[in-house]
């Protein structure tokens, strides 16, 4: 089967993480430190600060803007469910805008209708890999005074106008297994603002500044060192990756251009796309979970993320913080979306192999 991940770790990547068992040390420490370093080169900023998982740099970035009960936040509907978790945990309440479908993105015209004096920040989420528009969204954040958090959980090192994800305002990146780099489980929260990444730091630490010495309720949020040194090689060689990525895209597209109904992701003038997934819409009206199956039967694992918005789940949607305006290209697509492997592990035949299993299930 050709899945929609692949992870196979060199020796390099075990020996760093040997290299720590061996020393002892395996909680928070330098492993952790040089990872942070080595992050904040690849989303442009000051800071960066590792946490112990994608969702926890989501609420540790709320929990910095001092978000609560009559705040609201607007973020886009078509998002891993974390999105939506980690801002109802503040006790703040989710808005929701339609997205586009050029880059299944939030649409930034339809986050102005919703700001009201109680908006404190927008949550775009870089999907698939590719860059919100950034451009327009900063620009109605700086009109309103509204603070920015990117959900580039999927987004490492992706760019629009040479400006990489996470440099914007305070950005929130997951290091999950199935990521394009990966912790295992971690995260990490990158800022330039010095006064932000202090904090950060303090509330990830039982809110001590030094030994004992208390200034705020804090949590532990830390990642290990094991985890770290994890990633460090996979950062070394990850433009490597991405560019694997890109030329597996590539020829997907090439393949798959022009198959009728379907609509295959483009990158957007201006932005590099990471390609963490290829999604493609199908021809309305075309039975999803059949096509899947199809696909099964080639050979191929097909995955759809996601199939429903984050609103329309039956917790949600009646739950008085959630508040879903007009988003139904949004929920449209959601029904539409199939994701293909397109990770660097796959070889060209098997990139072959994903298109011309769509050309065939497409006719079935
Ligand atoms: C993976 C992901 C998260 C959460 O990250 P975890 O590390 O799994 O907690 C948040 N948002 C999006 C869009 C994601 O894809």
């Amino acid at each position: 089967m050709i899945s929609v991940t692949s992870l196979k770790f060199d020796s390099e990547v075990e020996e760093s993480v040997l290299e720590v068992l061996r020393s002892g040390n395996i909680a928070q420490g330098p492993k952790v430190r040089q990872f942070e370093e080595l992050f904040a080169e690849i989303a442009g900023t000051k800071h960066a600060v590792a946490v112990n998982n994608g969702t926890t740099s989501l609420i540790a970035s709320m929990q910095i803007l001092d978000l609560g009960p009559g705040d609201e936040v607007i973020t886009s509907p078509f998002t891993f469910i974390a999105t939506l978790n980690a801002i109802l945990s503040t006790g703040a309440t989710a808005v929701m805008a339609d997205i586009r479908s050029e880059d299944f993105n939030i649409d930034p015209s339809a986050i102005e209708n919703l700001i009201t004096p109680q908006t404190k920040a927008i949550v775009p989420i870089h999907l698939y890999g590719q860059v919100a528009d950034m451009n327009a969204i900063m620009a109605l954040a700086k009109k309103h005074d509204l603070r920015v958090i990117e959900d580039s959980a999927q987004s490492h090192g992706a760019t629009i106008d040479g400006k990489p994800a996470g440099s914007f305002d305070l950005a929130s990146f997951s290091f999950y297994a199935t990521k394009n780099l990966t912790t295992g489980e971690g995260g990490i929260i990158t800022t330039n603002s010095d006064e932000d990444a202090e904090k950060l730091q303090i509330l990830r630490n039982q809110g001590m500044r030094a030994k004992y010495e208390y200034v705020m309720a804090g949590n532990n949020y830390r990642l290990t060192d094991l985890q770290a040194a994890l990633v460090i090689p996979q950062l070394k060689t990850y433009s490597d990756v991405v560019s694997q990525r890109k030329r597996n895209a590539s020829r997907l597209s090439e393949i798959l251009h022009g198959a009728p109904g379907i609509t295959v992701p483009s990158e957007l003038p201006g932005r590099s796309h990471v390609w963490h997934q290829y999604t493609i819409l199908l021809p309305d009206g075309k039975n999803r979970d059949e096509f899947v199956a199809h696909m099964h039967g080639e050979g191929v694992v097909a995955g759809v993320y996601y199939p429903k918005l984050v609103c329309d789940y039956d917790l949600y949607r009646n739950h008085a913080r959630v508040v879903a305006g007009a988003v139904e290209n949004a929920r449209d697509i959601a029904t539409r979306v199939v994701s293909l492997p397109v990770h660097d592990k796959l070889s060209e035949s098997e990139v072959d192999t994903v298109a011309n299993a769509v050309l065939t299930c497409l006719g079935r």
